[in-house]
């Protein structure tokens, strides 16, 4: 067992610190306040060789590993975090799956303009009435000649109101193996959203309507039977939403520790009281915790994929990591951790969304406890018959 990177990883790992110093650090503050997706730095990102690390080269892929993509969410959001959005966008998001389980075609058509930065892929699971229970889905895909007639509500999708094309979750037919997937551009007939709402990140999402939107063969990705297809591409999406939890918990964390080393109180340094030192303690324990969890679920993954079991430890417990530790990193900044005029707040915001997004760390626990008993526990009410 090695605890080291290799020496390309570490080049890799100077590089991407290289060009997140050149061309993202000036502005960070300001990005993260910014509405607009940062389409300039997706481009410069595109030029660098940064998105699509873990693709194949013959859809415009880097061919790296997922260690090499993780090091390079980590590296840039150390820098400028927002940018570290763009990293997942281009990278573990819904355009993994799409180039996992995308025909040529629509790689052709969708996949080539996010890897050049150009747009992004919107995944849409989430449904007014389900959330977690996300195989409760309701949206059709009713046959129409050669394609499918898509009718149903998303909710919550990140880039949902930019986004030139959206991977939808639908249902083929009854029960969990009746759900696949299908690709929706934004420009389609029946295509329709509502008026936008903020997350606490800052972040919009809208509702969005499927009216009786035609999608033809060309635009079918997975059909019924894809749902455990979907889920384990969507494990990557997780890892993504890991590593930033914890990358942004770091960046809180050493600014934290630099306002403790020069902030005076009572004529001594923060860093010298003893209540706030065993804060620093914790932080620091649990993102050495956290890293290992996040490198083992990447080393094991399979094909770029990590394992579901690795995937729900490091993501439950980064989670709840990067959230604590940004917001212990703005009770040892006191007021001025509070205000924006650092990154410690926006952070702590940005970390809260995801111990709930993509898994919330209460579903990703009931994983676990079904790996530590080897056997699943139905969530739903029994049966009549079984009372
Ligand atoms: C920032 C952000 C980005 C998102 N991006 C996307 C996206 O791109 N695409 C998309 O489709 N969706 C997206 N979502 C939606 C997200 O996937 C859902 O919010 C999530 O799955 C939870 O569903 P829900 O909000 O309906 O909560 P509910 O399912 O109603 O859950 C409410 C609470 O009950 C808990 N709970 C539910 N069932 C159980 C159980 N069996 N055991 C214990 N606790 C339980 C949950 O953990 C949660 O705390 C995003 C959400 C956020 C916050």
């Amino acid at each position: 067992m090695d605890f080291k990177f290799t020496p390309e990883q570490e080049q890799f790992r100077d590089a991407v610190r290289g060009f997140a110093e050149r061309h993202l650090r000036d502005g960070a503050l300001k990005r993260a306040h910014q509405e607009e997706h940062p389409w300039d730095v997706a481009k410069l990102m595109a030029e660098q060789g940064l998105m699509g690390i873990t693709m194949k080269e013959e859809d415009g892929g880097q061919g790296g590993s997922l260690m090499d993509a993780i090091i390079a969410i980590e590296t840039i959001a150390s820098v400028c975090p927002r940018s570290a959005d763009v990293i997942q966008a281009g990278n573990f998001g819904p355009v993994r799956v799409l180039a996992e389980y995308g025909t040529p075609d629509q790689k052709k058509r969708y996949l080539n303009k996010i890897l050049a930065g150009e747009s992004v892929i919107t995944v849409g699971m989430t449904e007014p009435e389900a959330g977690s229970a996300v195989t409760d889905l309701k949206t059709t895909a009713t046959p129409d000649g050669e394609g499918y007639r898509i009718n149903g509500i998303k909710v919550f999708q990140t880039h949902a109101s930019y986004a030139e094309v959206m991977l939808t979750y639908v249902r083929f037919g009854p029960g969990v193996g009746g759900i696949g997937s299908v690709l929706i551009p934004r420009d389609a007939e029946g295509f329709k959203q509502g008026a936008p709402s903020k997350f606490l990140n800052g972040e919009e999402w809208v509702q969005t309507y499927l009216d009786n939107v035609y999608v033809g063969p060309e635009n079918v990705m997975l059909k019924e039977g894809g749902f455990k297809k979907q889920i384990a591409g969507f494990n990557v999406e997780r890892i993504g939403n890991t590593a930033r939890s914890l990358a942004f918990g770091r960046y809180a964390y050493n600014i934290a520790r630099e306002w403790a080393m020069q902030r005076k109180q009572f004529g001594r340094l923060l860093c010298e009281f003893q209540g706030l030192q065993w804060k620093f303690a914790d932080m620091k324990m649990k993102l050495d915790a956290g890293q290992l969890l996040l490198y083992k679920a990447a080393v094991n993954a399979d094909g770029g994929i990590p394992s579901a079991d690795d995937t729900a430890i490091a993501k439950a417990f980064c989670n709840q990591a990067g959230f604590d530790i940004c917001n212990e990193a703005m009770q040892i900044m006191g007021g001025m951790g509070y205000t924006d005029e650092s990154l410690v707040e926006y952070c702590f915001r940005k970390c809260r969304g995801w111990m709930i997004a993509g898994g919330s760390i209460e579903i990703l626990k009931n994983r676990i406890a079904e790996g530590i008993f080897e056997r699943s526990f139905s969530q739903r009410p029994p049966k009549i018959s079984e009372k």
